[in-house]
């Protein structure tokens, strides 16, 4: 997968050595010129920057990137509420901390008017915009609970933007009901849905999925869920949730099919990379640490620098704290994600960060980093500047 080529001597029989194809094709120089040019980076310019230790170079040129596309100084975040309807799983990821069984003394499973009200209650609190609800791929519910869960929270709020379910519980809506992935989007769709999360996807190369995610549908599944929201104009987010097994090629090839979707269907708003949070899961037991900050602004910057066609990179500020997210500012992220109200699965997988972090003081880490805060809806439509 790494392309074969890397480092082999290209000289002719006979003649004298000119250059291999490493320094030809992919030193930090030659990407340099392709950004400068705004020329699309390839695969093995997306292996140099991931092989690359010059963490400010990296940054610097994404930055560029960024701004060569017509980034400017603002800086995104929504208010949002965050919601789970279930934690009962049926598929038993590795990585994963948040899921019980239903025999579990922990487990829940909320009704629609369990939700409706806690979110109306939450609303008097925060003037959320968005709702982001994920949850478990449970076997005790059926499609007519997620139909009702959206028709009644869209009722209940009709001005709040309702982004809902993994495209893997799209999935498993369509596995419970028989359905096909277009009929339950569009099912979704018709009570109130607005655009879905991009979790889900964790790593795409079957050898990661195998490792970490063995019940989880094939990534190809992944990529047709979003290929058909996007289709029925339902927009969608991406994300890569890397730091456990997977390697650097697995990392590049996973950015350029989101990137080749993306070319298809333009229905991606911004990606997030996820760092991988090792606590209460099996990989603890094995001694496994975090992600560090280096990893985490490196991943930012090639995102920013292989997704040309992607406008907003988050810097997900739940996952890598308010100060590492100042500083992804300037490695290409143009987006912190929000005011967050209530966050449960980074955090039953040891994330440290406050779970809501109020306007004023998100505006104020912002402006710090030298950006203009602005908050905006989903659809990147503005609501305040500061
Ligand atoms: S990551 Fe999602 S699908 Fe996997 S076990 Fe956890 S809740 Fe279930």
């Amino acid at each position: 997968m790494a392309g074969g080529a890397r480092g082999v001597d290209v000289r002719g029989r006979g003649e004298e050595p000119l250059t291999t194809l490493t320094t030809l094709g992919s030193s930090l120089e030659s990407i340099r010129a392709k950004v400068e040019a705004n020329e699309r980076l390839d695969f093995e310019d997306g292996l140099a920057l991931l092989e690359s230790s010059d963490l400010l170079a990296l940054g610097e040129l994404a930055d560029l990137a960024r701004r060569n596309r017509g980034g400017t100084d603002e800086v995104y975040f929504v208010q949002n509420l965050y919601l789970n309807q279930t934690n009962v799983c049926r598929v038993k990821c590795k990585f994963c901390a948040f899921a019980v069984t239903q025999k579990q003394a922990a487990a829940y499973t909320h009704s629609p008017a369990e939700l409706v009200e806690d979110a109306l209650r939450q609303r008097e609190l925060t003037g959320f915009t968005e709702i982001h609800m994920v949850g478990g791929e449970s076997p005790h519910v059926d499609f007519d609970y997620y139909v009702d869960i959206v028709r009644s929270l869209k009722q209940a709020m009709p001005d709040v933007h309702l982004k809902c379910f993994t495209a893997s519980e799209i999935h498993h809506m369509t596995v419970l009901s028989g359905l096909s992935h277009e009929r339950v989007l569009t099912e979704l769709r018709e009570a109130g849905l607005g655009s879905l999360p991009g979790g889900g996807a964790e790593v795409f190369a079957e050898r990661v999925r195998r490792l970490v995610a063995p019940g989880k549908e094939h990534s190809e599944i992944w990529l047709e869920t979003h290929r058909t929201a996007h289709a029925l104009g339902i927009p969608t987010h991406c994300t890569m949730l890397y730091g456990h097994v997977e390697n650097d090629e697995e990392r590049v090839d996973h950015l350029l099919r989101l990137r080749a979707l993306q070319d298809e269907t333009s229905g991606f708003l911004a990606f997030i990379p996820l760092a991988f949070h090792p606590e209460n899961t099996v990989f603890e037991q094995r001694g496994w640490r975090h992600t560090t900050g280096a990893d985490d602004l490196k991943l930012i910057a090639v995102s920013r620098l292989l997704l040309d066609n992607v406008a907003n990179i988050k810097a997900y500020w739940i996952m890598m704290g308010m100060p590492l997210a100042q500083i992804a500012l300037h490695f290409g992220a143009n987006d912190v994600q929000g005011t967050v109200v209530r966050e449960q699965i980074f955090h039953a997988a040891g994330a440290q960060t406050e779970t809501e972090q109020k306007v004023g003081e998100l505006a104020r880490f912002v402006r710090a980093a030298g950006r203009i805060p602005v908050q905006r809806d989903t659809l990147y439509r503005e609501v305040r500047r500061w």
